[in-house]
Order: C-alpha cells, then sequence, then structure tokens
C-alpha cells in the first residue's frame, strides 16, 4: 500500500487565501485592518529567513506588517519595552518573538510579557492554560497546522490512538493537549521512553517532533496510520549541498502509512498559514467582533 500524501502546501494556500478573505471583509465592514508584528533580535540566518517569510505572507493576506530588529547585543530590558510598546499599539493585534532569542535574554521573561490577546504563537502560560481547560485561546501555529490536516483527512479524530513523539512546549505538548481535546486517546512520548518502536505501533495518528532525521522507520508505523512528520532536518548530500528531511523516514513509512506529510511541503507551510489564522481571530477577539464567515 502506498499512503496518501498530505498537500500542505495546497491546504496552506488555503488557509491563506481564507485568512485574505477575512481581512477583506474587516476592512470594508469594520475599517479594521489586522497587525502582526514580529520581533527579531540578532542575524541568525534562519529566523532572518523566517521573519522575510512571515512578513511577506502578512501583507499578501492584506495585513498590517511591522519588524523591528535588535542588535544580537539587546538586553533584555530593551526586548520587553520592545514588546510593551507593541502591547499598547492599537494598530497591532498579534505579536511576534521570534525564537531563539540570544543567551543574556530570558525567553520565558519575554514571551510572559506579550498581552495574552496578541499572543499568536501561543506559547504564553494564560494561553496554555486557557487551551488545556477548553476556554478559547490562542492555540500555537504548528500544533494547530498539524491538526487541521488531521481534521482535514480523518474527520473526526474521536477515539483514535494518538502518539506524539516530542514534548517540547512549542510543539509535542500543545499537539498532545490539541489531541486530546479531539477526544484521541493520547500517548506523549519522549526521549525516555522505553521500546519507542513499539508505542508507535500502537499509533492511529503519529505526529513526530523530534529534531532527529528519519529516526522513525517504517516498520514502526502501524499499517494505515497517519503521519504528521513534524521535523526539519537539514542533511548532507553526497554532491556537498544539503538537503531537508523530517524525523520520519518517509520511503519507507510511505509505504506502510494510509497517509502522511511530506518533508518539505508538509507541516512547515502550515505553520505561517496559521499564524495569519491566528492574527485574524486576535485582531476580531480584540475588536470584539465575531470572525467573518467567508
Ligand atoms: P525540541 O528539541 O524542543 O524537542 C525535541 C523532543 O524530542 C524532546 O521532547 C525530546 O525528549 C524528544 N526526543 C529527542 N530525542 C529523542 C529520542 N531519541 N526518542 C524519543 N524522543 C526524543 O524540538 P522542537 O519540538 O522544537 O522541534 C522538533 C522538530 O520539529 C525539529 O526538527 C524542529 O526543527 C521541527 N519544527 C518544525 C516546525 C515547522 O514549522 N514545521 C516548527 C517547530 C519545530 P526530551 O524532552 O526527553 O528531551
Amino acid at each position: 500500500m502506498t499512503a496518501t500524501i498530505i498537500d500542505g502546501k495546497a491546504f496552506s494556500a488555503r488557509v491563506r487565501a481564507e485568512a485574505g478573505r477575512k481581512v477583506m471583509v474587516l476592512k470594508e465592514q469594520h475599517d479594521l485592518t489586522p497587525g502582526l508584528a514580529v520581533v527579531l533580535v540578532g542575524e541568525d540566518p534562519a529566523s532572518q529567513v523566517y521573519v522575510r517569510n512571515k512578513g511577506k505572507a502578512t501583507v499578501e493576506a492584506g495585513m498590517k506588517s511591522e519588524e523591528i530588529r535588535l542588535d544580537v547585543t539587546a538586553t533584555e530590558q530593551e526586548v520587553l519595552d520592545v514588546v510593551h510598546r507593541l502591547n499598547a499599539d492599537p494598530t497591532i493585534h498579534g505579536i511576534l518573538v521570534q525564537l531563539p532569542l540570544p543567551k543574556q535574554v530570558d525567553e520565558m521573561a519575554v514571551l510572559d510579557a506579550i498581552d495574552p490577546m496578541k499572543d499568536v504563537d501561543g506559547f504564553h502560560v494564560i494561553n496554555t492554560g486557557r487551551q488545556a481547560v477548553g476556554l478559547p485561546a490562542m492555540v500555537p501555529c504548528t500544533p494547530l497546522g498539524c491538526l487541521m490536516m488531521l481534521k482535514d483527512t480523518l474527520g473526526d479524530l474521536s477515539g483514535l490512538n494518538a502518539v506524539v513523539v516530542g514534548r517540547s512546549n512549542i510543539v509535542g505538548k500543545p499537539m498532545a493537549s490539541l489531541l486530546l481535546s479531539e477526544n484521541c486517546t493520547v500517548t506523549i512520548a519522549h526521549s525516555r521512553t522505553r521500546d519507542l518502536p513499539a508505542v508507535c505501533r500502537g499509533a492511529d495518528i503519529l505526529v513526530a517532533a523530534v529534531g532527529r532525521p528519519e529516526m522513525i522507520r517504517g516498520d514502526w508505523v502501524k499499517p494505515g496510520a497517519t503521519v504528521i512528520d513534524v521535523g526539519i532536518n537539514r542533511i548532507p548530500k553526497e554532491d556537498g549541498k544539503t538537503r531537508l528531511v523530517g524525523d520520519v523516514c518517509f520511503d519507507e513509512a510511505v509505504e506502510v502509512a494510509g497517509a502522511i506529510t511530506p518533508v518539505p511541503g508538509g507541516v512547515g507551510p502550515m505553520t505561517i498559514a496559521c499564524l495569519l489564522a491566528n492574527t485574524v481571530t486576535a485582531a476580531c477577539r480584540q475588536a470584539g467582533i465575531d470572525e467573518p464567515e467567508v
């Protein structure tokens, strides 16, 4: 059996277009232009690419985009000052501080300073807590994108066995919490898990968020399972260049799974699309209006 390939690129284009249509309605009917600010500290090349792509996507969706760049030597107070200014700016509805931050800046202190209503990355503990107890919350973009793809592929997830490999605060834990909200029976696996292949084989839904190239082999996958590969790993090629691979050995897993996301072109494009969707949601909540149906 060869798995259905879940096309994150095509799906993300739909989500982005929908965000754009909502922005048009908000502008026309409410004179509201959602605004997203991205704060970048330092010059990490990968972060610069992400920030540029986020800014471009924001403008394409018709929103206001602001980019704040601080030197790699910026103090924690300087970063906090920027966050406080953005919290108070009524034209900015979403604030994203690009991680990682330089070591002199306490990441938790900065995330904690973001107004939870403007926390479009969904990393503030208030949003983590609200999501966990089933209240409206800003949900982290990557797990949200994974959940959208799962629901699009499988429909109702109720009762399915879900295994999330990885327990980071930005992917693994919120992913597990979202799957629990969808009534899955959830197992969270991590570096101390015993017999990980056997744990994975029990999964109807297998989400890999580890950061280890092709760690999850084809014979770890239950026949017919849906596999979501969050991993982005760059590995050397014979010609001296590099290529991107996920945490799942795609060539093996595709022969066993029922559906699978590729890397690249799976989860990655969904993350920015969900950031736009979250910014629209945040703008509507701050303005006290219902999100437009489009
Ligand atoms: P972290 O490094 O924060 O977390 C990795 C997790 O994997 C940890 O919980 C760790 O366990 C677990 N782990 C490590 N080794 C093993 C092992 N041998 N067996 C089982 N579990 C293991 O990573 P992130 O969650 O931030 O990211 C995970 C991957 O997803 C990375 O490749 C990253 O690049 C990618 N990513 C992709 C995004 C996208 O938009 N597509 C967005 C964010 C991340 P323990 O807690 O015990 O140490």
